[in-house]
């Protein structure tokens, strides 16, 4: 069968961020109807090696596909010239089982997970939020910004970042990227006074976001260490938000923001309000009052990737983009 091989510029080339959040809606839709099947995710910790292997399946039925994303992640890349997250989606087309396509995984998880925050900041930030923090100057500060662009309008972007370097280049390829002045401040506080719109995006272990610094009816990204013994919001911010997930059952698992809270006996299980499926679906209730403080808890999903990869291939197919080679598995009729 041909696979179509689609590499990291093809991929970014392909795929914008208005497309990617209509995507993960739908396929966050489809997971709250429980139209998708997926284990939680393998992740190998490497004690010899400087990072982690990630394996996450998924099949999905509408838009009809199956596949897995095998991802490493070393975090010392960061200002290498390597992504701190590379690997592949493997997507398969449902009629026959046939592996359809391989795409760069770095491209694919930086813009749908930024994407599926765009899709929260649609459903839980005031609509009249436009005052951003970023904290964290990697590559999902990049897409981070692209997509709090994409669904509310910026009137005041700030960075925070632990190597003020790299909060810097950050703003340079703001400014480059979009013509926009990001400011890079002192501290985590100094960038959020004052935000109601805050994406957390860093690999912190500890908190980096304090809930005392946080405004009334501010909404909250949270994204980076998404691991059960790490964490970037202190337990304040977690108590003081109303708060959604991706999929319950990885925040339970997954998902340290919210364990190490629970873990002290701070919130309960019933702390967490939905899945941002459920949002999409009006059975739960997002944001009730303009002084509300809403969190988003992302972990990332492999549907999320099968759904983005089944997008970007059709783009592909439609436009005649990447390589297409034959591996085998169609051996013609026989007689
Ligand atoms: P990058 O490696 O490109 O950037 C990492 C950022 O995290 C840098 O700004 C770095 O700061 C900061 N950082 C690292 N360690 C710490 C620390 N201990 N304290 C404070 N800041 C720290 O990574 P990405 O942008 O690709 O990913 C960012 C985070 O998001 C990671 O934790 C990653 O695992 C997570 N992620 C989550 C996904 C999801 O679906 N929820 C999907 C993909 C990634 P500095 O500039 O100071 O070095």
């Amino acid at each position: 069968m041909p696979v179509r091989i689609l590499n990291q510029s093809e991929v970014e080339s392909l795929l914008t961020m208005d497309d990617c959040i209509h995507v993960m809606e739908e396929a966050l839709t489809t997971l709250a109807e429980g139209d998708a099947i997926q284990p939680l995710r393998s992740i190998l910790r490497m004690p010899n090696l400087k990072g982690a292997f990630g394996v996450m399946p998924g099949v999905i039925e509408r838009p009809a596909a199956f596949g897995l994303k095998a991802i490493s992640v070393y975090p010392a890349n960061h200002g290498t010239e390597y992504d701190s997250h590379q690997g592949a989606v493997l997507l398969f087309e449902p009629v026959h089982g046939s592996l359809a396509a391989i795409l760069d995984a770095s491209s694919i998880t930086a813009i749908r997970t930024a994407a599926v925050s765009g899709v929260a900041t649609i459903l839980l930030a005031r609509r009249d939020a436009g005052d951003l923090a970023i904290l964290g100057s990697g590559v999902q500060a990049d897409t981070h910004l692209d997509a709090m662009r994409a669904v509310r309008d910026l009137r005041r972007v700030r960075t925070w970042s632990r190597n003020t370097h790299h909060a810097t280049d950050f703003a340079k390829r703001a400014r480059s990227r979009h013509g926009l002045a990001v400011e890079v401040m002192p501290t985590a506080q100094a960038a959020v006074t004052g935000a109601d719109l805050i994406c957390t995006v860093t690999g912190a272990k500890d908190p980096i976001l304090a809930g005392e610094w946080i405004m009334p009816g501010a909404h909250i990204n949270a994204v980076g260490s998404s691991m059960r013994d790490a964490r970037e919001l202190d337990t304040a911010a977690v108590v003081r938000s109303r708060l959604f997930v991706d999929r319950r059952e990885s925040a339970l698992h997954e998902a340290g923001d919210f364990l190490i809270p629970r873990a002290e006996g701070a919130v309960t299980d019933a702390h967490i309000l939905g899945e941002l499926g459920d949002l999409l679906l009006n059975r739960a209730t997002g944001r009730e009052g303009p002084a509300d403080i809403t969190l988003f808890k992302s972990l990332g999903l492999a549907i999320e990737d099968v759904a983005v990869a089944r997008h970007v291939c059709t783009m592909a197919q439609e436009r005649g983009v990447g390589l297409v080679l034959d591996l085998g598995g169609q051996r013609g009729t026989h007689p």
